[in-house]
């Protein structure tokens, strides 16, 4: 039989971003404090074999109440139990795991690579790391196909002025007249950015078609295997 999930919440506030996309406050219930590094992701259990992940949006310095973000656009089991979530609502989850973390102790340059709600994991960290002033540099890639999906938009934004750190590269796929500079393609912007990768690393998070081709690009263009992290999220 499949162990018990060790954590307890209570959702406090559920809120929609985008028509399918929402966001989770949880609160800790058992334990008091959800410890976590940025990046990692909670799973939530269907039965003795279906559990579904999902990544923890809010930085680590929020240990009592924590945001969860999900596109329930697929429709399965996941979406279908977090669209029905209303504040009061109890949560049973499996505590926090997962690598598409900042590698520890390293001073080298971040390429952070979104793709949708592959930007999950990424708000978190930036999050993380404007509390400390931005000790490494970062660039994020960040590419939806509508303006409504590309959530966060404004934080990222407002981020990237504050903090000359942080690099922020928003690409929308379809054209939108009131969108500045006209569609893109997430592969070719980066292609056409980043000719030298050397000594830098990479977090890469969303489809796994677009996680491939990103990680081949990165290593043709010098970048170490080892210094690229990433997680299909689909
Ligand atoms: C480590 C990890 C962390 C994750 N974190 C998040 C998160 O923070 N937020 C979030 O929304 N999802 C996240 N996911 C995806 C999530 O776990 C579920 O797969 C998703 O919610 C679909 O579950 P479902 O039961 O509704 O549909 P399923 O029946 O499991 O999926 C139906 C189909 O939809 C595909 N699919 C799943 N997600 C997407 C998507 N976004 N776009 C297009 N196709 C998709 C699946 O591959 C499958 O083919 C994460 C996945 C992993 C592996």
């Amino acid at each position: 039989m499949a162990k018990a999930p060790d954590c307890k919440g209570r959702i406090v506030e559920v809120r929609w971003l985008a028509p399918d996309v929402l966001e989770l406050d949880v609160e800790m219930v058992e334990p008091a404090e959800l410890h976590f590094e940025a990046g990692q992701w909670v799973s939530i259990p269907f039965g003795p074999k279906t559990v579904r992940p999902y990544t923890i949006a809010s930085p680590p310095s929020e240990r009592r109440i924590f945001r969860l973000c999900a596109d329930v656009t697929p429709g399965g089991i996941g979406s279908r139990f977090l669209r029905g979530l209303k504040p009061g609502d109890e949560l049973a989850f499996y505590s926090p795991l997962g690598n598409l973390t900042l590698i520890r102790g390293s001073s080298a340059e971040v390429v952070l690579v979104a793709e949708e709600i592959g930007i999950v994991p990424f708000r978190s960290i930036l999050l993380g790391e404007a509390e400390r002033g931005f000790p490494r540099r970062m660039r994020l890639y960040y590419a939806a196909p509508r303006r409504e999906l590309l959530i966060y938009h404004e934080e990222f934004e407002e981020l990237a002025r504050r903090h000359s750190g942080f690099g922020y590269a928003p690409i929308l796929e379809e054209a939108d007249p009131g969108w500045a500079g006209g569609p893109d393609d997430l592969l070719k912007v980066l292609a056409r950015e980043l000719p030298d990768l050397g000594g830098r690393e990479a977090l890469i998070c969303g489809g796994g078609e677009m996680v491939k081709a990103c990680r081949e690009l990165f290593m043709g263009r010098g970048m170490e295997r080892r210094a690229i992290r990433y997680e299909k999220f689909w």
